[in-house]
């Protein structure tokens, strides 16, 4: 039965494989069915939070997807949500970090007192692909003072060596395409 299907199947199983999207040459992989099916929602935020247990006081979010996985396991762990949005979203005081895009540049924003500068922050987001956007979130609580407990996506891109931009925190991947 599917009750006893591994977290990394039932990833595999439900994750969309999309040709040339956003542009053509791009394999995007869409996790979208991951989220909408409750007992694999359940079964990856509770992965993703396993090796961490104990080791933060919050969970970051990514804008856009990595809010559903951080808001869940913020939940389950009981810990706060902190949200790294896309510059211009953020109505108060904020950090800035940018990142290269394979064509110009993006930034991301954290508010300068959503999180207490000692604390320990587990980010999350839906992919990893060459680690430019996690890079730029560890940047933003490093500039916080907050310390990095460490990393978790639902899918690893392994041949764009995302890794290798996170080095120093441990990257939990549930599964590496
Ligand atoms: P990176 O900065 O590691 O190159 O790209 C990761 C960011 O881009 C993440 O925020 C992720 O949501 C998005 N991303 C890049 N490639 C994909 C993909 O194939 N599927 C999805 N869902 N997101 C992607």
């Amino acid at each position: 039965s599917k009750t006893d299907e591994t977290v990394e199947a039932r990833i595999n199983r439900l994750c969309a494989t999309v040709p040339d999207y956003p542009k053509p040459g791009i394999t995007f992989r869409d996790l979208t069915p991951v989220f909408a099916d409750g007992a694999t929602l359940r079964a990856v935020v509770d992965a993703l939070i396993e090796p961490f247990e104990g080791q933060f006081d919050a969970v970051a979010g990514v804008e856009a997807r990595g809010f559903l996985l951080a808001a869940a396991a913020a939940y389950a762990s009981g810990t706060g949500v902190i949200t790294v949005r896309k510059a211009g979203k953020l109505p108060r005081a904020v950090y800035t970090e940018s990142y290269d895009l394979e064509y110009g540049k993006a930034a991301l924003e954290l508010h300068q007192d959503d999180i207490p500068a000692g604390c320990r922050v587990l980010i999350l987001d839906d992919v990893l692909a060459t680690g430019g956007t996690l890079a730029a979130a560890s940047r933003l609580f490093a500039r916080a003072e907050v310390n990095v407990a460490g990393y978790g996506v639902v899918l690893e891109l392994g041949e764009l060596h995302g890794r290798a931009a996170l080095a120093g925190h441990r990257v939990r991947s549930l599964v590496r395409l």
